[in-house]
């Protein structure tokens, strides 16, 4: 008893002020807007990265994510990342605090082997 809508994008959530009570959507082939009553919605993770600030500094993916390397290593030496913003796949809790622990101790690795500068 499930319809699933395809091409589907969710303009509108509308509620009475109390709970939600439907959600406009546009059908990205027609453009048209369509309206379905409902009584609840469950939110899938969006697919832009909130990284437009790092725009000309680390080199990002066509979607936004900085690209890292298996030690969460970006284009510019000492600068690491990781979570839902890198290209690391999959946007899930333990794995954002997985690449968490390996960026930092990357980090800590490349301090370590880093002279000061004079
Ligand atoms: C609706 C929803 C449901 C989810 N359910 C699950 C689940 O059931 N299980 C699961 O494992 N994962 C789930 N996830 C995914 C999970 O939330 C993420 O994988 C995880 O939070 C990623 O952690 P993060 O630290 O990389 O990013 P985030 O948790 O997004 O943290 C990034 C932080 O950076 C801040 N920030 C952004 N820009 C700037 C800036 N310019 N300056 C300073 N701070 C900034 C943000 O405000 C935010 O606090 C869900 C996500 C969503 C949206």
């Amino acid at each position: 008893n499930v319809t699933i809508l395809k091409m589907a994008q969710t303009t509108e959530v509308k509620g009475d002020g109390q709970r939600v009570t439907g959600l406009v959507y546009k059908d990205r082939t027609s453009e048209a807007l369509h309206e379905v009553e409902l009584e609840g919605i469950f939110v899938q993770i969006g697919l832009l990265p909130n990284s437009d600030w790092l725009k000309g500094t680390v080199e990002l993916s066509h979607f936004g994510e900085i690209i890292v390397d298996a030690k969460g290593q970006t284009n510019i030496p000492g600068v690491f990342a990781a979570g839902d913003v890198t290209t690391v796949p999959y946007k899930q809790i333990v794995i954002a605090v997985g690449e968490g622990a390996k960026a930092s101790l990357s980090a800590f690795d490349h301090l370590i082997r880093t002279s000061v500068p004079a």
